[in-house]
């Protein structure tokens, strides 16, 4: 018998390990997933170099500490893949696009086919290059490579991930959960944890619940489904998708009608004292300021910062900052007061207080499904931690206004939430209600509560601006202003004058003004449709848009193949980047191979997404620890290369010569602003320096002497309350985190929504939205959080479509990543609908049974498991197990294809909607263009025998493309002491 099926152990963990001569260890960091735990790389010398032998975590690792994952640990079998491509690839003239019929070309080639032709299009109108990445760790390349050529079209996948919770978060408090800040599960007593899948911040967030656990820690989970963190939670609080902006609005009235509220953070350290202006007109529902400047802070040129208080002790109103906070003032909460010059005004506060009023904990029973009476528990517990359990830590500070604070106030009432919340139309102001929760029990920032990462908390709005006008986008010029970034009013949108959006994902115009990540689900189907124009080359990396990374997958393939009158592709160039076959790939025109994530340089720095802790900030790379495979190369690499061929002036001297030999010569010499880098470690001509210095030329071997991480602890005094403190905003100031050292007011109210409802409203002078749109802009830009129905409900019979569906990365492999690989593939081939049983039962379909799942939008069939783990209201399955026949090199008929399914097919990624010229508008947050996945209404019913056995729909097994690896991979011999077989 083999061993491996018999009942002997694999490996006998206390024989004798593989001699130590055998193998080397190199540092790196892992991209099995996007939570970037350091890990170290054991290897044999093989036949072509070195080669992988095994991953574990590196103990020395700030993030995960030596800990490691199913995925990670699997690594290897990524770099075995038999999907990997290993040349570039040209489509053969005459085929279909998705027939997967390429010749193979060489790099010298593919490099003048696209300098050609993207030369072209900067010379003549850069809007027709478009550049979208998916689940990348390089957007402060990428977006400056889109800056440098001059295209407003570019963006990263965050708007069809989780930009509601990064926006919804950002323009409340100055920052967000995961790589922007997180629970303090280290002074918690209690953790509420919202709409967050199993492998979320997984390793990290693993290693905090089990330490919180055993020291005692309450874990309270809620989401529709019990799985991952719900099943090992103290107690699951099963929940309807999309109605958490109800229960938070319900705890919010709870709080506030118990006045179980942080009432001296309120006054101090948020904008809930502030006088909003009553009185209809340009002004209403803004801040009241004092017009003389000098009696208040520096305003930043988009709002003034000089706001109103109404003092009860002296009974006048007085200046915010630093008349309203001085002793002795007691700014009001409540009540309803007049200026000298006439002018009615009430406190924020007071406006969400009666906002709350009406969102009883019986309303929000109606529409979570969760008993009134657990609600009213939910929001005493929640009181009594962050009030009754609070404790202060002996460490002193100095707030921004000068008054020092002898100790740190902890609130031990710690949430965590992520893609439950966000990925629904109404999830912009369902994070801001949760926003609004922490704040008002002065959680922000606190021990015990939720805290920043460095360079976070951002102000509010963040000082990017988008572009912001058609003018900008000139031939062979970049873009003087990033094609992304925070709008802070109508003036900084991406429109024409007519008010039609710029971008052809429709960002950052009057349908989604706060598209902070572009909307990438929505390109291919505005660029097929021309709306707003036609585009030429679209450039895709790691996105796979032909299968699991958008909605309405066989109509995006559909229109990927779509030809003009003329015959000719009406998408005219599709350009695909990725290391592995994927579905994409079929439809490319080009195709360039990349490395693995354990063949090239990469950099999770201040420039984009670092790994910062709490208590500082902390960067890592990535480095080849083995040789790239063919003829790939890295993506990086290929957009230096690119740029030093056009000609960007940030890549090349006047004289035409280019900076940078490659992208590791880039990371160590690019700097934005003088000692910034993408690195913040090691420094100044002799690596002396950290976070401001000179370029180091041996940067890349300092991190890898240290474990390819760079961690920077600052001082205690700065590890808390960093939105106000003095010492952390100058620092923060110094190393070119902030551009100002102004405090973080906390946006209890924002005005920046309101001045985009002003402008619905025709009550303010500049930009107006269309017609069409006024409603829509006035209804959502609510300047106080709500909780509303999402938008697909509206558009759809839900007595016909009863049930909500949503689907859920599993633990064991990140997004469509992961099926190629020998490893993990034992774990997940194919998945089922999971359907609580009076559902299924109801709907006469048995546990493993075949059914059908409708929307309004399409239907799939697949296999159905009764589970208890997820409320009867709702249905889900894992998210892009299902794989086209034949992509990734699974061999034709595999589990996945036959038997996995994608709930992508019942997604719709538009709406629709009059007045537009599709007459439909995207599937997303009216507020910040965020993909409503999650919104989608559907029904069960059984499948004729006949029709099961196989998923439906089908399609034709992709054919292997040239160059790619092939075959099963050799699967290797791990046993102690064993050589590969
Ligand atoms: S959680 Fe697992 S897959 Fe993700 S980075 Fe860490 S080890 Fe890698």
């Amino acid at each position: 018998m083999f061993k491996f099926l018999s009942s002997e152990p694999l490996h006998q963990p206390l024989d004798a390990p593989t001699p130590v001569d055998e193998t080397t260890i190199k540092c790196t960091t892992c991209y099995m997933c996007a939570c970037r735990c350091g890990i170290r790389v054991h290897l044999r010398e093989g036949e072509d170099g070195p080669e992988v032998r095994y991953i574990d975590g590196n103990p020395n690792h700030p993030l995960n500490q030596g800990v490691i994952c199913a995925k990670g640990a699997s690594g290897i079998m990524k770099q075995k893949s038999p999907a990997r491509l290993t040349q570039p690839l040209l489509r053969k003239a005459g085929s279909e696009r998705g027939a997967a019929e390429f010749e193979a070309i060489s790099w010298e080639r593919a490099y003048d086919i696209l300098t050609t032709r993207l030369a072209h299009i900067r010379a003549t109108d850069p809007k027709k290059f478009a550049l979208f990445t998916g689940r990348d760790q390089m957007q402060a390349l990428t977006g400056l490579f889109a800056r440098q050529f001059g295209t407003p079209n570019y963006a990263a996948h965050g708007g069809f991930c989780s930009v509601n919770m990064a926006a919804g978060m950002i323009y409340s408090i100055g920052g967000s959960f995961w790589e922007f800040g997180g629970p303090d599960l280290e002074r918690a007593k209690v953790f509420v944890m919202i709409g967050t899948a199993e492998d979320h911040h997984s390793n990290p967030m693993k290693i905090a619940i089990s330490k919180f656990k055993r020291d005692g820690g309450r874990f309270i989970s809620i989401n529709p489904i019990r799985t991952g963190y719900s099943a090992i939670a103290d107690e699951w609080i099963p929940i309807k998708p999309g109605t958490d902006g109800a229960l938070l609005m319900a705890l919010l009235h709870e709080l506030i009608r118990t006045d179980t509220l942080d009432h001296a953070f309120l006054k101090r350290f948020t904008n809930a004292p502030q006088l909003v202006v009553l009185d209809e007109g340009a002004r209403e529902g803004l801040f009241a300021f004092d017009p003389n400047p000098e009696k208040g802070p520096p305003g930043d040129g988009r709002n003034p910062h000089n706001k109103l208080v109404f003092d009860k002790t002296s009974g006048q109103v007085l200046n915010a900052y630093p008349e309203g906070i001085a002793d002795g003032c007691d700014p009001a909460l409540e009540g309803h007061y007049t200026l000298a010059d006439g002018t009615r005004v009430t406190p924020a506060f007071q406006l969400l207080r009666e906002r709350v009023a009406s969102c009883t904990p019986e309303w929000a029973a109606a529409i979570t499904g969760i008993a009134a009476e657990r609600i009213v528990a939910l929001a005493q517990e929640m009181g009594h931690a962050a009030l009754k359990q609070a404790f202060e830590l002996p460490i002193p500070w100095t707030d921004a206004w000068g008054k020092l604070h002898p100790t740190t106030q902890a609130r031990p009432l710690a949430f965590h939430a992520m893609r439950g919340l966000a990925a629904h139309s109404n999830g912009f102001q369902t994070v801001r209600a949760l926003a609004v929760l922490m704040s008002v029990l002065g959680t922000i920032d606190a021990p015990g509560g939720f805290r920043h990462k460095a360079p976070y908390p951002r102000h509010i709005v963040p000082n990017y601006r988008a572009f912001n006008s058609p003018e900008m986008i000139q031939p062979n010029t970049p873009l003087n202003a990033a094609p992304l970034g925070f709008p802070a009013s109508p003036e900084e949108l991406a429109i024409n004058p007519d008010g039609s959006p710029i971008r052809i994902d429709h960002a950052f115009s009057w349908e989604h003004p706060l598209s902070a990540h572009g909307l990438m689900h929505n390109v291919i189907t505005n660029a097929t449709r021309g709306d707003p124009y036609r585009i030429d080359t679209l450039m895709m990396f790691m996105a796979n848009m032909a299968w699991n990374s958008t909605m309405n997958t066989m109509a995006i393939r559909e229109m990927l193949n779509r030809k003009d009158d003329a015959g000719e592709f009406i998408i005219p160039f599709v350009v695909v980047c990725d290391a592995f076959q994927s579905e994409t790939v079929a439809f490319a025109d080009l195709v360039l191979p990349d490395t693995t994530y354990l063949e090239r340089h990469d950099v999770m720095g201040m420039l984009d997404r670092p790994i910062s802790e709490f208590d500082g900030p902390v960067d890592s790379v990535r480095v080849p620890v083995v040789k790239p495979l063919g003829e790939c190369k890295p993506f990086q690499e290929v957009l230096i290369e690119l740029a030093g061929r056009l000609k960007f002036p940030a890549f090349t001297t006047p004289e035409g010569a280019r900076k940078f030999t490659g992208y590791p010569d880039f990371v160590v010499n690019f700097q934005p602003q003088p000692g910034i880098g993408f690195l913040m470690g090691w420094r100044g001509k002799n690596g002396d320096e950290h976070l401001r210095g000179e370029p180091n030329p041996k940067q890349w071997e300092a991190y890898e002497q240290n474990n390819c991480v760079f961690q920077y602890h600052m001082p205690k005094s700065m590890h808390f309350m960093r939105n106000w403190n003095r010492e952390y905003l100058d620092f923060a100031k110094e190393k070119g985190w902030r551009q100002k050292n102004d405090p973080v007011q906390l946006a209890i109210y924002s005005d920046t929504l309101q001045a985009f409802r002003l402008a619905a409203q025709g009550k303010s002078a500049g930009r107006q939205p269309p017609e069409h749109l006024r409603a829509r802009i006035d209804t959502y830009f609510d300047p106080l959080p709500f909780w509303y129905a999402p938008l697909e409900d509206a558009a759809t019979d839900l007595g016909s479509y009863p049930l909500n569906a949503v689907t859920q990365r599993p633990m064991a492999m990140y997004h469509s990543w992961d099926s190629q690989n020998a490893w993990l593939r034992q774990i997940h081939s194919h998945n089922y609908l999971n359907v609580n049983p009076r559902t299924a039962l109801a709907a006469g379909i048995a546990d493993g049974g075949w059914a059908w799942v409708e929307s309004q939008w399409g239907q799939v069939r697949c296999m159905v498991r009764h589970s208890e783990a997820v409320e009867p209201g709702t249905v889900w399955t894992w998210n892009a197990i299902g794989k086209a026949d034949g992509a990734w090199q699974l061999a034709p008929g595999s589990d996945e294809a036959r038997k996995g399914f994608l709930l992508n097919h019942l997604i719709s990624e538009e709406l629709p909607m009059r007045g537009t010229a599709s007459g439909t508008v995207s599937n997303s947050d009216p507020i910040t263009g965020q993909a409503g996945w999650y919104d989608v209404r559907v029904r069960i019913r059984p499948a004729a025998p006949d029709e099961a056995g196989e998923t439906f729909p089908q399609m034709a097994s992709m054919p292997t493309v040239p160059g790619v690896v092939g075959k099963a991979a050799q699967v290797l011999r791990y046993f102690a002491g064993g050589k590969k077989s």
